[in-house]
């Protein structure tokens, strides 16, 4: 087995991010942490976060 460390991907832009002692986890940084929420509070979620458009979102 190789020693591949642990990570997850950013739910906002897809990077690979390390799951652990990570504050921002699951998100790469603060940043994506705040504009997620962001995100929330404009109701963006309520429509569907699995839109082709969002993939465009890239930072
Ligand atoms: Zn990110």
């Amino acid at each position: 087995m190789p020693d591949t460390p642990k990570v997850s991907r950013c739910p906002l832009c897809r990077k690979q991010v390390p799951a652990e002692k990570n504050p921002f986890f699951p998100f790469c940084s603060e940043r994506c942490q705040l504009q997620d929420l962001g995100a929330w509070l404009d109701g963006r979620y309520e429509v569907k976060s699995d839109d082709p458009e969002y993939e465009g979102f890239d930072g």
